[in-house]
């Protein structure tokens, strides 16, 4: 079993470099000039989002995941059932949205000051965090701290968060439920779930944030988004999963050049 081992993040880097030459190739043959900024940002995307799904496979985070999870979804007749149950349970009754952080002195959310970012602790840092918001109200001047935690099983607790923390706990829950679950990471500033169902015997859209099940060209139609790749990590592979989003695939290759 690979799942969460050095091996198997290893082997997911792997994928990764094979993914990333195979753009850079592409764009020589197009004698377009390398663009490093975007290579870095590729890269770092890529270390976070493979450690990321490595945890969903750890012991504790499993139990702690499953722990949070009521009857009416444990007791549903099928997969389908059980997803549609967790999807409606975790976006009206567990996670919460945050823009920006309620000030901790006086509960004010309408009255705060973006500071940008600030200087992650030891304890931000153990839980994934090293990027910290940081807000100051313009009624008491206390600033309140936001730490974007990468770590599913702290999210488990903060149960807060924007798009990345809510599409990596509701994966973190997919798993511990015993489903196969993947991330979606869309590099237009999006991330979701995909889950395999038996039925269909293929993967399966979940958006966490709407909630939406199996509504893949949500993006492109509802949202006017113009995708460019979807990417889906697992702790076994990595997949270009674009053409499941777009309209037209043509076009997506033209915005990807
Ligand atoms: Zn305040």
């Amino acid at each position: 079993m690979l799942a969460g081992t050095p091996e198997a993040a290893e082997k997911l880097k792997e994928y990764y470099r094979i993914m990333l030459a195979k753009k850079l190739e592409d764009l020589a043959a197009k004698e377009v000039p390398r663009n490093m900024l975007q290579e870095q940002q590729f890269e770092m995307k890529f270390e976070t989002y493979t450690e990321q799904v490595m945890q969903y496979h750890e012991e504790l985070s499993k139990i702690v995941a499953l722990s949070v999870v009521p009857p009416e979804v444990h007791e549903t007749a099928n997969q389908v059932e059980q997803i549609n149950a967790l999807l409606k349970w975790f976006k009206h009754d567990f996670f919460t949205w945050t823009n920006q952080p309620k000030c901790q002195r006086c509960g004010a959310d309408n009255n705060m000051e973006s500071l940008g970012h600030v200087e992650p602790t030891a304890d931000d840092r153990e839980h994934g965090a090293s990027r910290v918001e940081g807000y100051k109200c313009r009624d008491c001047q206390v600033v309140t701290r936001f730490p974007r935690y990468n770590s599913a099983l702290k999210l488990m607790e903060t149960r807060t968060g924007r798009c990345g923390e809510w599409a990596n706990a509701f994966t973190q829950l997919c798993i511990a439920l015993g489903h196969t679950a993947r991330l979606v990471l869309d590099w237009t500033d999006h991330v979701w779930t995909e889950v395999w169902i038996e039925e269909y015997q293929r993967w399966v859209h979940c958006d966490s944030c709407e909630p939406l099940f199996d509504q893949p060209l949500t993006y492109e139609q509802g949202w006017g988004k113009q995708l460019t790749y979807t990417i889906a990590f697992s702790n076994q592979e990595l997949v270009d999963t674009t053409r499941r989003y777009v309209i037209d695939p043509v076009l997506n290759k033209m915005r990807r050049d």
